[in-house]
């Protein structure tokens, strides 16, 4: 089939940021703005409701392998298409989905989907905007890990946070728990417990940038799992992060003295 580039249809990855339309990028707004369909998990597209212009395909969450074949298909028949992810795309969300279908794609998808422009945008991810309200906790190495154990087992997630932690990084963890999930944020927590001093601080901010943001800074002795719920990214200090006012801060440098 030959396909005229009037016709190319297109296929943005496109971060919407934490929750703030201030968040959003200026490069993501176009997108949105020349989309002809938008896919994604029904809270995100919620975001979108009144843009007139868009056919809007929300879809549950579990279902990002089928959500980015029918993009890719639409996009395929020459409409501009769009997936949605909260926060940037590449961070847990929908970029990899996408490249994971069209890298298991059959001789005839790879066929229909070869014409598609397939565009990744990024977006401020959840770690990020939660840092600069708290302050400045990642302001020294850190690692970002997802807690859920859907697509990885539980014992590789424990072994994450024992390694970070005696390497000193910051952490910001993702996913904390879910309904299906309780246990999980609480073994992290032990993990933590064992590895770390008492005083050690741990971030707690949920729904940020959004009208109901929460933010509580605690030690991780008196962290406890109902802390942190499925809207919440969790930060964890490295042994040097302290307080200064109300704001939290990871020095850059090992030259200060712990808990100063
Ligand atoms: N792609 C998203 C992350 C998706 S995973 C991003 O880059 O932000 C979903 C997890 O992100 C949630 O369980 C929570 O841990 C975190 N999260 C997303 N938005 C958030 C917000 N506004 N406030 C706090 N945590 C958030």
């Amino acid at each position: 089939m030959n396909i005229s580039a009037a016709a190319r249809g297109s296929l943005r990855v496109v971060g919407l940021g934490p929750g703030d339309d201030a968040l959003m990028t200026d490069q993501v707004r176009a997108s949105i703005a020349a989309a002809t369909d938008a896919f994604g998990y029904f809270p995100y597209i919620e975001r979108l409701q009144g843009l007139g212009h868009l056919q809007l395909h929300a879809s549950d969450n579990r279902e990002e392998l089928d959500r980015a074949r029918a993009a890719l298909d639409l996009a395929a028949r020459g409409r501009q298409v769009l997936m949605l992810s909260s926060g940037d795309p590449g961070v847990f969300a929908m970029a990899s989905a996408v490249f994971e279908v069209l890298e298991a794609a059959t001789p005839e998808q790879q066929q229909r989907w070869a014409a598609v422009d397939v565009e990744v945008q990024p977006g401020i991810t959840a770690m990020l905007a939660a840092a600069a309200r708290l302050g400045a906790p990642l302001g020294h190495d850190f690692c970002c890990i997802n807690l859920s154990d859907n697509l990885k087992p539980a014992a590789v997630i424990e072994l994450r946070i024992r390694l970070a932690a005696q390497a000193d990084f910051a952490m910001a963890f993702y996913n904390p728990c879910s309904k299906s999930r309780p246990e999980g944020f609480a073994r992290a927590l032990q993990a933590l417990k064992d590895e770390c001093e008492p005083e050690r601080l741990i971030c707690f901010a949920r729904n940020v940038s959004r009208p109901d943001e929460t933010l509580n800074v605690v030690t991780l002795a008196a962290a406890t799992p109902e802390m942190a719920d499925m809207r919440t990214v969790v930060i964890v200090g490295n042994s040097l992060t302290r307080q200064v006012g109300r704001h939290v801060y990871t020095p850059r440098s090992y030259g200060l003295p712990a808990h100063g």
